[in-house]
């Protein structure tokens, strides 16, 4: 009855097989690739993703397509394999939708754009760039007007990291939590208990940083027979099946925040590609449900519980025991203070949980307003400095610190931004979830005990893959639509704390 689906999944398997080859070859670049590798790096990369692209959208996988479809379609639509080929559906049109010409199009502007920015944010130059981002913004306009949207020409972007979400929905979302945000960090500014987080700014020996590290991940639940840890400048976490998952974290001799809580974070990615269930590997299920999602996962772990009072609790006397010169003296009181430093900063990638949704506004709006023509190229850098001004209280003193700072835009990554805040957001609503259902995962958690946390997450989300698009997922686990009510409530209670704000 379902040979056609077989066939299909069989041809799927053999596609996603190469990708997770390329990814591997991905995570090598980021690692031990000797630098001199990089242009022999870039073929074998390009060869297998315009393999992969041709197999994918090959007549035969239309064919089988449709003839699954067919197969299946008095099915009971929460099944399985009804849920995989809308999946496989949903990619396959986004995928020939586009133009081949537009596609190498883009691509071959990426890779000059990308160079146009790294020295226009050497020099501070941002008028050397603008007619790169103009470029830019007129191939990503093309590209979402032959995607097709119903509202917003946002949507057609947002679309492809976050399935199912429409840039209104965002923009609610994040206009109902701006206003308690910039409140929030203006009385924190303002605090007459400030934190000093000077103990995290010592000698940290990376020997015992690494070891410290890997111990602490093995005790969240990360099975290090099916993954491993190491070490890249820009931390990330990359699978190349369920079996076979790698974090990287990166050693900073006088400050132990960065492979702390890095490591951490990664380790959250880590644990959701290693639960996703066995039966959907290799198939179009197997991978996450989104980007947001995914970011969900490695906030839950870093922040609602690595940030936590009863986590300091649990792991202040371990990293007293290994760093001993530097946190002899020390509490795990002050440690939670420290860990939960807030400072306006200029740059996105440094700020703390309270700042950092702020970053993501910023640039969701600007990108917006790019997009359709409301904000021109030039005047860019001058809103950028107005807001960031009105929202952090700070401003740039130059472009490069300022609307130079990210690649992103240069790569064409737009619609991307919003899904590192919808993580966030999405850690709330779960967390709130889950200390509704496990009333004493505070004691579990001071206790070191995360069996029934990450118990809980594989069931609610990872065994999942991508069954089912983030909507769904979301209020399956919670019952309800996404909300970024618990973010805001979880930062205002917990800050208001530290800070001692009336
Ligand atoms: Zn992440």
């Amino acid at each position: 009855m379902t040979e056609n689906l077989e066939r299909l999944n069989g041809r799927l398997a053999q596609i996603k097989r190469l990708g997770e080859v390329s990814e591997l070859l991905g995570w090598d670049q980021q690692t031990y690739m000797p630098e001199g590798a990089a242009a022999a790096r870039g073929e074998h990369s390009a060869a297998l993703s315009r393999l992969i692209h041709d197999m994918f959208v090959d007549g035969e996988t239309a064919r089988l397509l449709s003839a699954a479809e067919a197969e299946t379609a008095g099915a009971d639509p929460d099944s399985d394999d009804v849920r995989l080929l809308a999946a496989v559906r949903r990619d396959y049109d986004r995928e020939t939708r586009l133009p081949a010409d537009l596609v190498s199009e883009i691509s071959r502007h990426q890779a000059i754009s990308h160079n146009v920015w790294v020295r226009a944010r050497q020099e501070n130059d941002f008028a050397g760039f603008a007619p790169s981002l103009e470029k830019m913004l007129d191939l990503t306009r093309r590209r979402a007007e032959c995607l097709g949207y119903e509202a917003h020409i946002y949507d057609a972007l947002l679309d492809a990291y976050e399935p199912s979400m429409r840039q209104a929905d965002v923009a609610r979302m994040f206009a109902d939590i701006k206003p308690a945000l910039v409140k929030l960090i203006a009385d924190i500014a303002a605090s007459v208990r400030p934190v000093d987080a000077s103990l995290l700014h010592r000698g940290y020996p990376v020997e015992a940083q690494r070891k410290v590290t890997l111990d602490l991940a093995a005790r969240f639940g990360f099975d290090f027979n099916r993954g491993r840890q190491d070490e890249a400048a820009h931390p990330f976490c990359s699978s190349f099946s369920r079996d076979d998952v790698r974090l990287t974290t990166r050693f900073d001799p006088a400050y132990l925040g960065q492979a702390l809580y890095a490591t951490l974070h990664e380790t959250g990615h880590g644990l959701y590609e290693q639960g996703i269930t066995a039966q959907y590997d290799p198939t179009w299920l197997g991978s996450a449900a989104s980007l947001g999602v995914h970011e969900s996962q490695s906030r839950l772990w870093e922040n609602l519980v690595g940030r936590s009072r009863a986590y300091c609790e649990y792991a202040f006397p371990k990293l007293q025991a290994a760093f001993p010169d530097a946190l002899g003296g020390e509490t795990s009181e002050a440690f939670y203070r420290a860990v939960n430093l807030v400072r306006p900063s200029l740059v996105r990638v440094e700020a703390d949980e309270v700042t950092y949704n702020l970053h993501i506004m910023l640039r969701f709006e600007l990108e917006c307003e790019l997009l359709t023509g409301a904000l021109a190229v030039r005047d860019l850098p001058e809103t950028w400095n107005a807001r960031m001004q009105a929202y952090f209280g700070i401003a740039p003193a130059s472009d490069t610190e300022g609307v130079l700072q990210d690649v992103h835009w240069a790569e064409g990554l737009i619609g991307y931004f919003p899904t590192y805040a919808l993580g966030n957001l999405i850690s709330g609503q779960l967390w709130h979830a889950i200390r509704a259902q496990m009333p004493d995962i505070e004691a579990s958690v001071r206790a070191g005990e995360f069996a029934a946390l990450l118990e809980w997450l594989r069931a609610n989300v990872h065994r999942y893959g991508r069954k089912y698009p983030p909507a769904e997922l979301i209020y399956k686990a919670t019952g309800e639509p996404l909300t970024s009510r618990y973010y805001l409530e979880y930062l205002t209670t917990k800050y208001a704390d530290i800070y001692g704000l009336g």
